[in-house]
């Protein structure tokens, strides 16, 4: 899903939904709580969010029992959580850590243009399929090495 598609929500609409998603994704129900440690805000500043997101209709929130989010929410979540995990493979691919590729795909996830994302992707998925690929990084790996 292609991000032009939605219209341009925030970055921090953006990184909420995504955490939001991958709560629940491992433990099957997300409470302001999780959403606080994942993100490192406080818990009075995931209420705010929380509120401002159902307002969006982005998720279905209830105070005690926590959030959940409707197709619109989930849609987006998707969208963010494919480019991040296709900007993760690319740096890692380049050999980059992989906790830096991680936190930097976070920084690089809201800004890049769809087609920068879709040819990314395609090159991720071109790479992965062929086995000369394979070789090639294993140049690439000793290239890195020997500077
Ligand atoms: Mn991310």
């Amino acid at each position: 899903m292609l991000k032009s598609e939605f219209k341009n929500y925030s970055k921090n609409i953006e990184d909420y939904l995504e955490a939001i998603y991958n709560i629940i994704s491992e433990k099957g129900y997300v409470r302001t709580k999780n959403i606080a440690e994942e993100l490192n805000v406080t818990p009075p500043s995931v209420s705010a969010m929380l509120q401002k997101l159902e307002s969006e209709k982005l998720i279905i929130y209830e105070k005690y029992s926590g959030a959940v989010l409707t197709d619109k929410g989930k849609q987006i979540a998707k969208s963010i959580k494919h480019r991040h995990d296709t900007l993760t493979k690319i740096l890692k691919v380049m050999l980059v850590p992989d906790a830096v590729a991680k936190a930097d795909a976070c920084k690089l996830e809201h800004n890049l243009s769809p087609e920068s994302i879709n040819q990314l992707t395609n090159f991720v998925e071109f790479i992965e399929s062929k086995k000369e690929c394979a070789d090639l990084l294993e140049e690439f790996k000793n290239f890195c090495e020997t500077r």
